[in-house]
């Protein structure tokens, strides 16, 4: 049995190098979407409780990257922005990679799974950069 939440944050973010306009910074109203399952249900006929999930998809993702600039760890935007924007220092996240709906994908599965219950396995993150546009990962089948 599964179970599924939504969620929605923005961020700001450039593909630097990109031959296109996604080399410049603009933002997004991302959309992330978390699939978790059990083998059983608790007491109360549930996979897992949904503010439970939320709360570990907030601490695991949204408290980070809601109304950050997500650039790559070697962006030269990010020391620049992190120098104006002093009062907020965490609000500027280096990633292992450009910041496409990919990397953030396998970011936000990396970040969460670790946060999840005993028996609760990760099935899906997905994250849409626009209702068109998106990346999703998914738990490899035994
Ligand atoms: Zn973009």
């Amino acid at each position: 049995m599964d179970l599924t939440t939504s969620y929605v944050f923005d961020a700001a973010h450039r593909i630097a190098g990109h031959p296109g306009k996604c080399a410049w910074l603009h933002g997004h109203t991302y959309h992330l979407e978390v699939t978790v399952s059990s083998r059983t249900l608790n007491p109360l006929g549930m996979v897992m409780d949904f503010d439970d999930l939320r709360d570990a998809v907030r601490k695991a993702v949204l408290d980070l990257w809601d109304h950050s600039t997500l650039l790559a760890a070697d962006d030269p935007l990010g020391p620049a922005i992190s120098a104006v924007q002093r009062e907020a220092p965490d609000r500027v996240v280096l990633l292992p990679g450009q910041p496409t709906a990919e990397v953030l994908t396998r970011e936000a599965w990396t970040r969460l799974e670790p946060q999840l219950p005993a028996g609760i396995a990760l099935e899906r993150v997905a994250i849409r950069e626009t209702p068109s546009c998106g990346s999703a990962m998914s738990r490899p089948q035994a």
